[in-house]
């Protein structure tokens, strides 16, 4: 226990050292941390280290703290230091239907496609989808590149007549860490790049925030062209695009997959549990060790989202770190 107590002493000097004045996985101070730690002191009310927080019970949070978050929301904040903050166990506001933070469909999405669902608890059964390797069928594809070719040149649907650009996906060719969206939105479509609108903003300081660079990682998403205005993935849209991703999956040969929201990983992951219930564990997509979490757009409309999405991505590194 001592020799825990030291090494946790000792991260939290080297976080002080570094000029971090939060530590983030609970609403102690690193002085308050270390003062429990080195005197005794008993912490402040609503400041139980996490680890032994009960899910149902969450700690209180502070105006102060609730201001960071919405500052964040806000776009000018600091993501880590708003995880730190937000209440994880505030009853959840129902999301907007939209899958992304441009303006809403006309048409309702079907209840599967919204975050809201996470009153209930997590179950904790990892899924396991396609065995141990990905078989995309087109081998043919040897490169990245020659990917993007030929998601140019698909018509075997109707998405590529309506979306401007194609939107393959970016990233370091070797990278272990793979993030898959949905499908482009409107600024997507325009520019031809995955999450390059407010939610990818998003994602670029979660991405910072585990300790890589966007340019380190591979973005893609399960559809290569946007669904007009924004409406949910057909079916029979997922089936023709996913050869694209398998093949990305085959060629990148991640250590870990990140899939972002309800749609990623229920189609990733075959399932219809709510995104609540995906979140949180490692699961395995065609052997790929994956983790689903909320999707930015929804962390947007949701602060409640940001700790558990800040935990699901920790765990994503740790794959990607153990591998
Ligand atoms: N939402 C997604 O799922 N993907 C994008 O590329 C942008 C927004």
């Amino acid at each position: 226990m001592s020799d825990a107590h030291d090494r946790l002493r000792q991260y939290l000097a080297q976080r002080k050292e570094m000029g971090e004045q939060e530590f983030v996985l609970d609403s102690l101070s690193v002085d308050e941390a270390l003062k429990v730690l080195a005197f005794g002191v008993t912490p402040p009310a609503g400041a139980t280290p996490s680890a032994a927080r009960s899910v149902d019970a969450p700690p209180p949070v502070r105006d102060s703290e609730k201001r960071r978050a919405a500052e964040a929301l806000a776009g000018d904040g600091d993501w880590r230091k708003a995880l730190a903050s937000v209440d994880a166990g505030a009853p959840a506001k129902p999301a907007a239907p939209a899958r992304s933070p441009e303006p809403a469909p006309s048409a309702p999405a079907p209840a599967a496609s919204s975050e809201a669902n996470t009153s209930e608890a997590p179950e904790r059964v990892a899924l396991d989808v396609g065995g141990g390797s990905t078989r995309s069928g087109r081998e043919d594809l040897d490169t990245l590149q020659a990917v993007a070719a030929a998601i140019a040149a698909c018509s075997a649907c109707t998405l590529a007549a309506t979306a401007i650009n194609h939107v393959p996906g970016e990233g370091n060719p070797n990278a272990g860490f793979v993030i898959v969206g949905e499908a482009p939105g409107a600024t997507e479509d325009e520019l031809g790049r995955p999450f390059v609108g407010k939610s990818g903003d998003l994602l670029t300081k979660i991405i910072d925030a585990i300790g890589f660079r966007r340019e380190d990682v591979f973005i893609c998403n399960v559809l290569k062209h946007r669904p007009p205005g924004n409406r949910n993935p057909s079916p029979s849209e997922i089936v023709a695009c996913r050869p694209f991703l398998l093949r990305q999956l085959e060629l990148l040969r991640p250590r870990v997959i990140l899939a972002l929201g309800t749609f990623a990983a229920q189609t990733l992951l075959e399932s219809d549990s709510p995104i609540g219930k995906l979140r949180g564990i490692e699961h395995r997509y065609h052997g790929i060790p994956l983790v689903a979490t909320y999707h930015p757009a929804a962390l947007l409309r949701n602060p409640n989202w940001k700790r558990p999405a800040w935990e699901d991505v920790q765990l994503a590194r740790r794959i990607f770190d153990r591998a």
